[in-house]
């Protein structure tokens, strides 16, 4: 009995003790997965991770390249290797050795030749109009991987936060419509892998920052895409979370170092204290909690303070640039990061692409908010941003305000112009993306209660701002959504004719009410004239105070330009064109842009009664 207790005893340590004399040694992940050549930054960080590997001695002998050190974390599965790549060295395989005694493993790593003209290329501007989509609720191109093994969230149409098929092979069947429409820029919501058990759909918990969903398609369909986009005139805009991760994210089952994560990865939320960062009488409690704070327990807060997180960051913002061919990156709850990594993070990715644009998202309706991000920007406490866009909320939210508000208020057109007139507040308010809408908001035609003028005098505004245009898909349909309850199935629908059966297919046109083809047509005939008017994409701005219910302001340049008159009056309103005398000199009329009519302005002009009216002066 006793022996027999023994030799049980002695077969359950055997194993463990045999299997550390010989580790099965293995690698895992090894991110960034391939890296280029002639990079700006000649340093590359891999981030190694397997069982024990950090027992291993990690060598190579590649001509132009060493390893500058190698460093060795809290949790023995992960190594840290810090490249030097010299500017000769020439792209190839490089056998990565890693060793211990007698034990070796290989692994051959690949430095790529960067695409010709890859560090110069041009990120999108103002004379790009930007067509943003949520994939899973856009169109099907490929059924076939609706539901995908060892994925839980299968496809189930039926419910506003499940998945509804929408890929890449979607966006990209209908490349065609979105250069039809006038638009010349995509962004897609995140395609990253997010293995999340429920809505998995909307693709701002990441599970691996490194392999899109396959529920979307691949690395190499998201190639395509931006492949055949660019064939169309049309960049591709990455939408990019720097801030937190999905729980489900494959670091969770092994994280590198106790402070990965902030708050040492207890979910304590974010009360969203935005102003704290740059509020004078804020307590340090506020500032941790809003950059420390988590957005929700399922989203675990990323803690850029360390090295080896904001090292991984910039790299993988980089990655995909470089393999996608990305025309630019939008960048999710920006703020919520820490502000000294988003320096380095922002300052890293210009350097690498000096033309390249990035926006950000800071969601809030005060101005200072906003500019204290954008580049050149002199804030009061020092702080020093390299982002050269952001997404200009606080117009958005003025735009809607002042459409709906009764002119007699002061939070009628007179709110808007007071807005605009503060723009002074930005180093480049050129460079703001102002949008119509997304696909976190009460949808443009709903918010604006179903008016179809004031619906196509906010779509004229967007369009002719000083600004980076930027349009939600359905817009152009005017799809609707809750107004008041914030509903976010509702902002998100299928876009009609994205799926086999549809009955209403709005690429073609297809049981469209009459409404709807109006408001399409009136979208793609503004957004293509913008595409030529490089006064508005460059010219200056000059405007008057509102009166009379009606705003007028007119971009010009050198020998171009153009009025724009919104009217809100039930009635066809007269307007002496005197007071416009810097703008009109002895111009007596103008050609409307959406309808070709040409229109009088000799000693006056007449607004249609609430219209939006855009004239090319002649
Ligand atoms: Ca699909």
């Amino acid at each position: 009995m006793r022996k027999t207790l023994l030799a049980a005893l002695l077969a359950a340590l055997l194993p463990a003790v045999a299997g550390a004399a010989s580790q099965n040694y293995r690698v895992d992940h090894m991110d960034p997965p391939l890296w280029w050549t002639g990079m700006h930054n000649s340093k590359l960080q891999l981030m190694v991770h397997g069982p024990q590997i950090a027992d291993m001695e990690p060598a190579l002998s590649y001509p132009g390249v060493r390893i500058a050190s190698v460093a060795r974390v809290e949790n023995r599965n992960y190594l840290f290797i810090d490249l030097e790549i010299a500017p000769d060295a020439a792209p190839g395989k490089l056998d990565l050795s890693f060793k211990r005694g007698a034990q070796a493993i290989h692994y051959s790593y690949q430095l790529l030749a960067r695409e010709a003209g890859s560090a110069q290329r041009v990120g999108f501007n103002s004379s790009d109009a930007i067509y943003q989509v949520m994939p899973d609720r856009f169109a099907n191109g490929d059924p076939t991987n609706d539901s995908v093994a060892g994925y839980a969230d299968k496809l189930n149409r039926a419910e506003g936060g499940g998945r509804h098929g929408g890929d890449i092979q979607g966006m990209i069947d209908h490349l065609d419509y979105v250069a039809g429409m006038g638009f010349t820029q995509l962004w897609p919501t995140p395609l990253l892998e997010s293995n999340m058990p429920a809505f998995s759909y909307h693709g701002y918990a990441a599970t691996d920052h490194y392999r899109i969903d396959p529920r979307y398609g691949s690395n190499e369909a998201f190639r395509k895409l931006s492949a055949q986009a660019k064939a169309r005139g049309i960049g591709v805009i990455q939408d990019v979370v720097l801030n937190h991760i999905g729980s489900k994210h494959w670091w969770m089952q092994d994280l590198p170092t106790l402070d990965w994560l902030t708050y040492q990865g207890k979910p304590v939320t974010t009360a969203h204290h935005r102003v704290a960062l740059q509020d004078p009488y804020a307590s340090e409690e506020d500032k941790r909690n809003f950059t420390q704070g988590w957005f929700s327990p399922h989203m675990p807060d990323l803690n850029q303070a360390n090295p080896f997180v904001a090292n991984y960051l910039i790299q993988n913002s980089i990655w995909w640039i470089e393999y996608a061919g990305l025309s630019g990156l939008r960048v999710d709850t920006y703020g919520y990061s820490n502000s000294a990594f988003l320096t380095r993070w922002s300052g890293a990715v210009m350097a690498e692409y000096p033309k390249l644009n990035l926006v950000g998202e800071e969601w809030s309706p005060l101005i200072p908010v906003v500019a204290h991000w954008q580049q050149d920007k002199q804030n009061f406490d020092g702080y020093v941003s390299h982002m050269p866009s952001m997404m200009d909320f606080p117009l958005n939210d003025a735009l809607r305000r002042a459409l709906l508000a009764s002119d007699d208020s002061e939070q009628g057109l007179n709110a808007l112009y007071e807005t605009v007139s503060q723009d002074y507040l930005y180093p480049n308010p050129g460079n703001l993306v102002l949008f119509e809408g997304n696909h976190d908001l009460s949808r443009l035609y709903s918010a604006l209660e179903e008016d179809q003028d004031l619906f196509r005098m906010a779509l004229a505004f967007v369009a002719t701002m000083p600004r980076i245009p930027q349009f939600y898909t359905g817009t152009e349909i005017q799809m609707p959504s809750t107004v008041k309850v914030r509903d976010d199935a509702s902002y998100r629908r299928d876009f009609p004719g994205g799926w086999a059966g549809d009955k209403v297919n709005a690429f073609t046109g297809a049981g469209l009410t009459q409404q709807q083809a109006d408001a399409q047509a009136y979208v793609r005939k503004l957004f293509n004239w913008r595409k030529r008017a490089t006064v508005i994409h460059n010219g200056k701005l000059m405007h008057y105070g509102p009166e009379k219910s009606t705003y007028v302001y007119f971009r010009y340049s050198d020998g171009k330009k153009v009025m724009v008159a919104l009217n809100k009056n039930k009635t066809e309103t007269t307007l002496p064109t005197a007071r416009f005398h810097e703008m009109l000199g002895s111009s007596r009329s103008g050609v409307d842009v959406i309808s070709g009519q040409r229109v009088s302005l000799d000693g006056q002009v007449k607004l249609p009664a609430r219209s939006a009216l855009i004239l090319e002066i002649e």
